[in-house]
């Protein structure tokens, strides 16, 4: 994560504007955490209007690069920025911060599901997710219910869009999603072809139109949140749609609202990580036989094993049509990658069986590899059976990395 200084200025942002609004609090306002994934074109309308109101704290989370096709849909991009391949999460953080330099902003260039450490989603009051894909979803919906967080997402395509929100509890985006979605969500590693197909699905029409409007709708939903305001409330009852979906047409100029409140007994995705041990002398960048080490003293138990929960670690990959037996070590999340680049298949659609550790204890061959490099974020928190009790442990000596 990279900070963006802030200005020092002797006005106060939006005084004799917010002040006229019965509802608003300053303070609520100044000192909300919101953490946007995704700085595309819906992004960039979310990012804007936080800044524009004064949250105080924004992290911004994206791992793509600015194109010239972004350009029409994105207020924060100039041209220079497609010129210079530039990301897409620091140039969006510059911009705010240049838009509004009394408040915090960082950014994490990177991927939700591989780089974005669970530390970082606990410091949050919410999650705004601003993305064009399955997975991304699902990867944010299984890490806001283990860090206990209340998400708003929104989703466009051409004149229209929806906003939903999903909180640990009352419903859940991958109880939301049919057998074949998940299907395809759960085989897209080891084939390289449906990692494209889940690439591909991305690409929809979208315009500047919709991404201001459902962009518009998720803030104003944020605000209600970071304010406490709700059908119960007794100060400033209102409707929210938390448990719903907002379904916008502007084609038909329809707005309609559902209630969703899916939510499965055996799903996967609910565990919620609580209590977190904090773990102020544990880094990614740390070996393995450090990190047992410490997380020895730190748990009081000689028996530790660290749970790879996101990502497993392959360490061979056999191609169904040879049977050869290839030794790799490499996160799950970037087999597919090395797959393509390394032609270990003739035929992208041919099977690539991949064996894996699971669990990382004392007898892992490996000590001297460092927790990143085995797919663990900076400032995660870890799944660890200590003894026969399973205890979360926060790397804590990354919290500003
Ligand atoms: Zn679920």
């Amino acid at each position: 994560m990279k900070g963006i200084s802030i200005g020092n200025r002797n006005r106060k942002w939006g005084e004799e504007v917010f002040s006229l609004l019965s509802w608003f609090d300053e303070t609520k306002v100044r000192n909300a955490s919101v953490m946007v994934v995704g700085a595309g074109a819906l992004g960039n309308e979310v990012i804007k209007n936080l800044a524009l109101f004064g949250i105080g704290n924004i992290l911004i989370v994206d791992f793509d690069t600015v194109e010239h096709s972004n350009l029409c849909r994105s207020v924060l991009f100039r041209p220079e920025d497609a010129e210079g391949n530039a990301m897409k999460a620091e140039v969006a953080a510059k911009r705010i911060s240049e838009i509004n330099p009394y408040i915090n902003v960082s950014y994490i260039a990177g991927d939700i599901g591989t780089d974005v450490g669970l530390g970082h989603i606990r410091k949050m009051d919410l999650v705004i997710g601003c993305l064009d894909s399955r997975l991304a979803r699902y990867l944010i919906n299984r890490s806001c219910f283990r860090a206990n967080k209340t998400w708003i997402d929104g989703g466009i395509e051409n004149l229209e869009g929806n906003v939903r929100i999903f909180t640990p509890g009352v419903n859940c985006y991958e109880c939301s999603l049919n057998e074949a979605d998940l299907e395809m969500l759960f085989y897209r590693t080891g084939c390289p072809d449906i990692a494209k197909i889940n690439v591909v699905q991305g690409r929809i029409a979208t315009t500047p139109i919709s991404s201001s409007i459902i962009g518009a709708i998720q803030t104003q939903e944020a605000l209600k949140f970071i304010h406490g305001f709700n059908e119960n409330s007794e100060k400033f009852k209102c409707n929210t749609l938390n448990g719903k979906m907002l379904k916008y047409d502007g084609m038909y100029l329809t707005l309609k609202s559902y209630r969703l409140e899916n939510y499965e007994e055996d799903c996967m995705s609910h565990e919620v990580w609580e209590p977190v041990v904090r773990g102020e002398g544990l880094s990614a960048g740390m070996t393995i036989a450090q990190a047992l080490e410490t997380l020895k003293g730190l748990l009081g138990c000689d028996d530790v094993t660290i749970n790879l929960m996101n990502n497993k670690l392959i360490y061979q990959l056999v191609p169904e049509s040879t049977d050869e037996e290839i030794n790799v070590i490499l996160p799950e999340s970037k087999v597919s990658a090395y797959i393509e680049e390394n032609n270990i298949t003739k035929d992208p659609r041919e099977r690539v069986f991949q064996r894996f550790y699971e669990s990382i204890d004392a007898d892992f061959p490996y000590p001297h590899l460092t927790l990143r490099e085995i797919g663990i974020p900076y400032f995660d928190v870890l799944n660890i059976t200590a003894g026969s009790e399973v205890q979360y442990v926060e790397l804590s000596g990354d919290e500003t990395h």
